[in-house]
């Protein structure tokens, strides 16, 4: 049988208008989960803003928030600039008012033996997932304190964050950062009223994957039956998680990591599948230097 389906997409748990009034920031909020986690503040009133670097991702997010019936403002920014985040902040603050909420969720990831991965790709995923995700939470953090506002930060972390995550030694490693982060983060800012928690999803397809995770042997196949759960997550139950995380009703909940996964990241066999090495999992033929 397997845990039941959720509630169809517009239903949530939290009163409507929860979050009229609030402007919200997702970083990559124009694709996948962001987009889906966008959408369900939008339908609780918030006006939404979407950093992210390409054009027609925003376009997709502001369309998608729009289409609930909410404000919405794409803003071009990288986030491994401090000085890029600083600007589009003021944009935000400028069109829709100052952020109560930030979404951490931009990142970058893609597979590869660790043996093969460039330095250059280690750089970039750490930049985008680690230390883009500080610099955003600095500076909305900064901006809080100094109007004495508070607020609620939710980090999007992953689950090989406890594991590690063969195929993925740079995702993971940056993911493990930022719920380490999320913690102390939580402890240094919780005296000015802001909260920083941690979310992890579980596998939830979309139609905005990369080709690079696409295109892992075997993805979008049996996965119901890859996981204890009996079925994949849906975008929207991150969404109502994120909704919930950043509410009032969660306003005694900081430093928290909350996965949402159906349990999936626990499993263990009795005895464990026979061991393959991640070169063959990903088809790759023999190391060559
Ligand atoms: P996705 O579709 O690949 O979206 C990533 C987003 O980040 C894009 O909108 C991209 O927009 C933005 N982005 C990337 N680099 C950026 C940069 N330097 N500056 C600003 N924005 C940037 O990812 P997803 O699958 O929805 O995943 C969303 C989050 O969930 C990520 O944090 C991911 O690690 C986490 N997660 C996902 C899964 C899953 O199964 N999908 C599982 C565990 C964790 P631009 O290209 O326009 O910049």
């Amino acid at each position: 049988m397997g845990l039941p389906e959720p509630p169809e997409a517009g239903a949530s748990a939290l009163p409507q208008g929860t979050f009229v009034g609030e402007t919200v920031i997702v970083t990559g909020g124009g694709t996948g989960l962001g987009k889906a986690m966008a959408v369900e503040f939008a339908r609780l009133g918030a006006a939404v803003a979407i950093l992210s670097r390409k054009e027609e991702h925003r376009a997709a997010g502001v369309a998608a928030v729009e289409a609930v019936g909410a404000r919405a403002l794409g803003v071009a920014c990288d986030i491994r600039q401090p000085d890029a985040v600083a600007t589009a902040f003021d944009a935000v603050e400028s069109a829709l008012g100052p952020p109560g909420v930030l979404v951490n969720n931009a990142a970058g990831n893609f597979p590869v033996p660790a043996e093969d991965m460039s330095p250059n790709a280690w750089r970039t995923v750490v930049d985008i997932v680690l230390n883009g995700t500080f610099h955003c939470a600095r500076e909305f953090a900064r901006r809080q304190i100094a109007a004495g506002a508070p607020g609620s930060i939710i980090n999007i972390g992953a689950s090989y964050a406890w594991t590690g995550g063969p195929g993925f030694a740079h995702s993971a490693a940056a993911k493990a950062g930022v719920k380490n982060m999320t913690e102390t983060l939580a402890v240094e800012w919780a005296p000015y009223g802001i909260r920083v928690n941690c979310l992890v999803p579980g596998l939830m397809p979309h139609e905005d994957e990369a080709a690079a995770i696409r295109g892992v042997p075997e993805r979008g196949q049996r996965e119901a039956a890859r996981a204890p759960a009996g079925r994949v997550g849906q975008p929207r139950e991150l969404g109502w998680a994120a909704t919930f995380l950043a509410s009032p009703y969660a306003a005694y909940i900081s430093g928290h990591t909350l996965v949402v996964d159906g349990a999936n990241w626990q499993r263990r066999a009795m005895l464990m599948p026979e061991f393959t090495p991640i070169r063959e999992q990903l088809g790759k033929g023999p190391f060559e230097a």
